[in-house]
C-alpha cells in the first residue's frame, strides 16, 4: 500500500508550492544517502519524499492525485523513481538550490570518505632488489578511534545535524560575486555530530597512531618501483575504507655491480697472460658467486654473458643475465727477463705474420693452395 503524499511531507491538503518545497528539503537532508550509507530504510524513505515532491510540486499531477489518489496517476503513466541517481539527476537544480552547490552529494556519493594513501620511501642494498626481502617499517598514520569507534561521539552523546552548516555538510561563504562553498570545520562534511564529541579525537573520529608495517619486497624492484598495499594507508571517516600505502623503492649504488634493466652488470680485470692463454676465474655473483671460463684470444673489452644470473624480472619472474667485461692489465715494472722474453715473443709474432703474408701471396698467384694456409689467411 503507498503512502498519501500529503502525509509523506507532513503538508496539508491546501499546502503553498512554498510549503511543499520547505517540507521536501527537509526530508531530502535527513534522508540523503550521503548521510546515511548503506541504510535501506533511508533510502526507501529519500525514494518516497522524492515521489510525493515529484506530483504535489506539479500542477497537472498533483490535481489528478487530488481526484483519483495513486491510481489517477497510474492510469496517467506516472512512474516514481528507480533510485537516488535518478532523483540527483531529476532534481539537479532543486538540489543546487538545497545545498548551495549540485556536485557535491555526487562527489561523496556511495559510502562514507576513504582514507587517504600514504607514501613511504624506501631504501634498499642491491642484493634485496634483486633477490627481494622482508622488511618492517613503522609510520604514523590516521587510526579509527577506539573510545567512540570512529564515530567522534562521546559516550552516551546523541547524535545531532551540524548547527554549523545544518547538515549539509558544506559551509558558504560568498566573496565578491561568487559562493564559494568548502567543507564544514564543525562536522568535517558529515552533516552530522554529537551532542558531545569525544575527548580523545576531539570529534574526528580518527587518531595519529604509530603503526609497524611489514613489506615483502618483490625480487626485481629497482629505483622508482612502486608497491601498493591495499588497505595500509589512513583509516577511513566513519566506517569508510581505508586508504593504501605506497612504498616507493630507492635502490643503492654497489660496489661491483650495476643494473642494467634486468641484467646485471660487472667488470673483471685479467692478466695479458690469461687473455691470450685462456683460464678459468671466479667472479661474484649474487647471490653466489660464478666461475666462468676465458677463452684464449680475449680482448680487452669483450663480455661475458651468463644467462639467467641477472635480476628477475617483476612481472614474468624471468631472469635476466649477468655481463661481465673484461679488462685486460698490460704488464708494467718488468724486470730484465721479462722484457727479454716478450721481445723475442714480438719476434715470433712478426715472423708468423711476415710468414702469413708470403702464403696468401703464393696462394693468390697460384690459385690453389696444397699446404694449410694457416689461421691468419682464412
Ligand atoms: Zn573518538
Ligand atoms: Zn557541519
Amino acid at each position: 500500500m503507498k503512502r498519501d503524499y500529503y502525509e509523506i511531507l507532513s503538508v496539508e491538503r491546501t499546502a503553498t508550492h512554498e510549503e511543499i518545497k520547505k517540507a521536501y528539503r527537509k526530508l531530502a537532508l535527513k534522508y540523503h544517502p550521503d548521510r546515511n550509507p548503506g541504510d535501506k530504510e533511508a533510502e526507501e524513505k529519500f525514494k518516497e519524499a522524492a515521489e510525493a515532491y515529484e506530483v504535489l510540486s506539479d500542477t497537472e499531477k498533483r490535481r489528478l492525485y487530488d481526484m483519483h489518489g495513486h491510481a489517477g496517476l497510474e492510469g496517467a503513466g506516472f512512474q516514481g523513481f528507480r533510485g537516488a541517481d535518478d532523483i540527483f539527476s531529476s532534481f539537479s537544480d532543486l538540489f543546487e538550490d538545497f545545498f548551495g552547490f549540485s556536485t557535491g552529494h555526487r562527489a561523496r556519493r556511495g559510502g562514507p570518505e576513504p582514507g587517504s594513501d600514504l607514501r613511504y620511501d624506501m631504501t634498499i642494498s642491491f642484493e634485496e632488489a634483486v633477490l627481494g626481502a622482508e622488511k618492517e617499517i613503522e609510520l604514523v598514520r590516521l587510526e579509527t578511534c577506539e573510545p567512540c569507534n570512529g564515530t567522534g561521539g562521546a559516550e552516551g552523546s546523541q547524535p545531532i545535524v551540524c548547527p554549523t552548516c545544518n547538515g549539509a555538510g558544506q559551509v558558504i561563504r560568498t566573496e565578491g560575486f561568487f559562493r564559494v562553498s568548502s567543507v564544514c570545520p564543525r562536522c568535517s562534511g558529515e552533516g552530522q555530530t554529537f551532542t558531545e564529541q569525544c575527548r580523545k579525537c576531539g570529534g574526528q573520529g580518527r587518531v595519529q597512531q604509530r603503526k609497524r608495517v611489514r613489506v615483502h619486497i618483490p625480487a626485481g624492484v629497482d629505483t622508482g618501483s612502486r608497491l601498493r598495499l591495499r588497505d595500509e594507508g589512513e583509516a577511513g571517516r566513519r566506517g569508510g575504507p581505508r586508504g593504501d600505502l605506497y612504498i616507493v623503492v630507492h635502490v643503492e649504488p654497489h660496489e661491483f655491480f650495476q643494473r642494467r634493466g634486468n641484467n646485471i652488470i660487472s667488470s673483471e680485470t685479467i692478466s695479458m697472460t690469461e687473455a691470450a692463454l685462456g683460464c678459468t676465474i671466479k667472479v661474484p655473483g649474487i647471490p653466489d658467486e660464478h666461475e666462468i671460463e676465458i677463452k684464449p684470444g680475449t680482448q680487452n673489452g669483450d663480455a661475458i654473458t651468463i644467462q639467467g644470473a641477472g635480476c628477475p624480472d617483476l612481472r614474468s619472474g624471468r631472469s635476466g643475465d649477468q655481463v661481465i667485461f673484461i679488462n685486460v692489465r698490460i704488464p708494467s715494472g718488468l724486470t730484465d727477463r721479462q722484457k727479454e722474453l716478450l721481445r723475442e715473443f714480438e719476434e715470433i709474432e712478426k715472423e708468423k705474420k711476415e710468414g702469413g703474408f708470403f702464403k696468401k701471396l703464393f696462394k693468390k698467384a697460384t690459385g690453389h693452395s696444397s699446404e694449410h694456409a694457416g689461421h691468419e689467411a682464412s
